[in-house]
């Protein structure tokens, strides 16, 4: 069947797409943006971490299970505290662009869980957790549900998935940071 009992190979959004998002935030950064971007990156697929939770034998289901704690909002507000200092500045030396940053880092983590509700296959995800055990789909799910293992997604499959969020994520998101460059683009005769 397609959709929760594929089982533990189809849950995500691919990883692909989840870089893409939590880089892009980095635009949206004060500089230097390069170690921003790296760090945005890796919190916006790190929730994903949670699928050895299958190999310790926690049930995808679990509060702690997979589309668990790790995809939920609490999760992105611990990873937003620690984002400022894993981008090499300080919340308390570094107030201007720390609590921004701080704020990427929430973003970039919650993107994640964000994507996955989006997708059409798999368990919800568990936004409250561990405050409620409830998991969550958007009404919509346009995007494909990507295998976890990158052996099945290198699969015929594969590319199938990569259209749907090529289109769905990748393309409306470069329109919005497009637009945001014009915005913030001063005009030539501008004092
Ligand atoms: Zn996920």
């Amino acid at each position: 069947m397609a959709d929760g009992s594929a089982g533990r190979r189809f849950q995500l959004a691919s990883a692909f797409t989840h870089v893409v998002v939590g880089g892009a935030l980095a635009s949206l950064g004060p500089g230097p943006r390069l170690r921003l971007a790296v760090v945005l990156a890796a919190l916006s697929v790190f929730p994903d971490a949670d699928v050895i939770g299958f190999r310790l034998g926690i049930p995808y289901e679990h509060p702690f299970g997979h589309r668990g704690f790790t995809h939920s909002i609490p999760f992105a507000l611990l990873c937003g505290a620690f984002t400022p200092w894993l981008s090499g500045r300080s919340l308390r030396t570094d107030v201007r662009s720390g609590w921004p940053i701080a704020g990427l880092g929430f973003l970039a983590t919650l993107s994640h869980g964000v994507l996955d509700a989006f997708t059409n296959g798999g368990l919800g995800v568990g936004f409250f957790t561990p405050f409620s055990p409830e998991r969550f789909f958007f009404p919509w799910r346009p995007l494909q549900v990507s295998p976890i293992s990158a052996g099945a997604f290198f699969s015929s499959t594969g590319l199938r998935i990569l259209a749907s969020e090529v289109v769905w994520v990748w393309l409306p998101l470069a329109v919005a940071l497009g637009v945001s460059r014009l915005a913030r683009r001063r005009p030539p005769n501008a004092a």
